[in-house]
């Protein structure tokens, strides 16, 4: 088996992810997949954090019918709500898995502290981190980089529905190219979407090279942790 040229890195999934092809709710058949893809990640000897997100089931800043803050909340707990679903498949695979998250609910998951996620990583556990960053007005995205820089990860893999960072959206413009390799400061100056300001700032500021691939083929991630050049590199220039 070739060898990974990672130790650590940290996963981004995204809700819409989660739903596959439905576009809502849960996709047990792609959930399965990605479980697989981690198992065969710690079967590599790469240590592996998640990051989850809950577009799939709520959208803060898009439910303006309620207070911004509340929303955000419902947003975080929907996050939770696909740690558990992905830590539950995880475990009928016999995969070791943690689900921690950034607001406390004791009755249902660890709470996240640096020095308990670093353990269970270097224990060869799953880590499932859920609400994000415990914080309104934030995004998963920012949640991602923030457990990336702080637990030392040499990777950030953005599990996407679309293959890399393109020149623009492919679908409006079929002549649009897709990068191998970019900068973060080329992606915010030509606004191309990989991530938002926020969390493309704090990956620039801590220098985390951030690979983007299509999660439709899960077995994409063990690729990259081999060292196979899939989807775009985002790094400095
Ligand atoms: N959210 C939040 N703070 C965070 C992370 C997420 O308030 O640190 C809320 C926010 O409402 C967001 C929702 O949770 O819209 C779902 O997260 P996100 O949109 O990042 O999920 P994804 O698009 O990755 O599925």
């Amino acid at each position: 088996m070739a060898e990974p040229v990672y130790k650590r890195v940290l996963l981004k999934v995204s809700g819409e992810a989660l739903a596959g092809d439905q576009g809502h709710g849960l996709d047990f058949n792609m959930i399965s997949q990605l479980c697989d893809a981690l198992q065969d990640s710690l079967a590599l000897g790469v240590q592996i954090g998640i990051v989850v997100g809950g577009g799939n089931f709520w959208r803060g800043a898009k439910n303006v019918q309620i207070e911004r803050s509340r929303s955000d909340h419902i947003g975080m707990l929907a996050t939770v709500m696909n740690c558990l679903a992905v830590a539950d498949v995880c475990e009928q695979k016999n995969i070791p898995v943690r689900v921690q998250t950034a607001i406390a609910i004791p009755t249902v998951a660890d709470s996240y502290t640096y020095r308990s996620a670093d353990e269970n990583l270097k224990q060869g556990r799953v880590v499932i981190f859920g609400a994000g960053t415990g914080s309104p007005y934030f995004s998963t995205d920012t949640g991602a980089v923030l457990k990336a820089v702080e637990l030392h990860a040499d990777l950030i893999l953005l599990a996407k529905n679309i293959d890399g960072v393109y020149s623009a959206d492919p679908v409006k413009y079929p002549n649009a190219t897709r990068y191998d390799k970019i900068s973060y400061s080329e992606t915010l100056e030509k606004r191309l979407g990989v991530m938002d300001l926020t969390a493309t700032s704090l990956a620039m500021e801590n220098h985390i090279p951030i690979r983007v691939f299509a999660v439709k083929d899960p077995e994409n991630i063990t690729r990259i942790l081999k060292g196979e050049s899939i989807g775009t590199l985002v790094s400095e220039n």
